[in-house]
């Protein structure tokens, strides 16, 4: 019983080593993603529930490891973030989708997403301007999904550099509202344009009524404070149906439309005009 304990906890050290040693190479090709170009956008249409109209794009990131083939994000970002490589990755994330945006021939908006670290440092809203200029990208087409837990670091910080952002026409919407560090003073304290529900309450809405409680709730607190919301992780035609029977405003998720790479965002783009 001994050796088996033994061998056990000799394994799990081991699996420890492994856990870290692969973060740690991780995180150093993640510094030289950018220059070797592996990383990727993908665009995931945003749509107004009542007409069914494309409202804009969120930007997910993609990496394409010339070994381990491709990470997700959910795998690589937390890593970035602790090794500082998000801040050029950002960087280079808000540039080209910007960039991208710019050459549309419509007012559809770019959602990009900021992580944490980004907004805790300094340089965000020169960053978030010196794009703007730079891609000639009307700022109101510009929308930056934050998390809750961005917030709460440094709220005083974030609340400066949110204001900043916003006043160049910026707008910014919570992401993953109704998880995590969800407060209800954060939604008096900040300065924000739209509410995005997490989807963990989409995925539970037709086998739950708590979650269609809740999702009713938040709709409500939405058009009290006369923010739009916007459903993520819509994947059925029912949901829909169910989002538009409440009087959701936005959404997002499969059955609207997958994460597709830039390609696919044109051709689609083309043909709505050509309709
Ligand atoms: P998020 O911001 O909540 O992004 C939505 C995630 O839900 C995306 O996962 C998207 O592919 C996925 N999704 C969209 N529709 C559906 C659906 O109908 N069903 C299900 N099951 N999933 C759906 P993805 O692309 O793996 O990204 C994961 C997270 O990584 C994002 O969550 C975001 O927090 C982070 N992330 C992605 N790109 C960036 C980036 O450029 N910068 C930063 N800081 N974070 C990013
Ligand atoms: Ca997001
Ligand atoms: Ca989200
Ligand atoms: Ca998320």
């Amino acid at each position: 019983a001994k050796d088996a304990l033994t061998q056990t906890v000799c394994f799990y050290e081991v699996s420890m080593d492994e856990a870290a040693r692969s973060r740690r190479l991780i995180a150093n090709d993640l510094w030289q993603a950018v220059e070797r170009k592996e990383l990727q956008l993908h665009y995931q249409v945003q749509k107004a529930v009542t007409s069914g109209e494309t409202i804009g794009y969120e930007v997910l990131l993609r990496w394409h490891h010339p070994l381990r083939g491709k990470i997700p994000p959910g795998d690589f970002i937390p890593i970035a973030e602790e090794c500082g490589a998000i801040l050029p990755i950002g960087e280079w994330v808000l540039r080209e989708a910007c960039r991208e945006a710019a050459t549309w021939n419509n007012d559809h908006k770019i959602a990009v997403n900021l992580s944490p670290i980004q907004l805790g440092n300094a340089d965000v809203a020169d960053l978030v301007h010196r794009v703007l200029l730079e891609t000639g990208l009307n700022p109101r087409r510009l929308e930056l999904e934050i998390t809750e837990s961005t917030i709460i670091a440094d709220k005083e910080r974030a609340l400066q550099t949110l204001r900043r952002i916003k006043a160049f026409g910026v707008t910014i919407a919570i992401d993953d509202f109704g998880t995590g560090y969800s407060s209800l003073e954060t939604l008096r304290a900040f300065p924000f344009d739209k509410i995005k529900l997490d989807r963990s309450f989409m995925s539970e809405v037709e086998a739950s009524p708590e979650a269609k409680a809740i999702i009713r709730a938040i709709l409500a607190l939405g058009q009290t404070l006369r923010v739009p919301v916007l459903a993520e992780g819509v994947e059925t035609s029912n949901q829909l149906a169910i989002l538009l029977d409440e009087g959701c405003d936005e959404a997002q998720g499969y059955f609207l439309g997958r994460p597709m790479p830039v390609e696919s965002i044109r051709t689609s783009v083309e043909a709505s005009k050509a309709a």
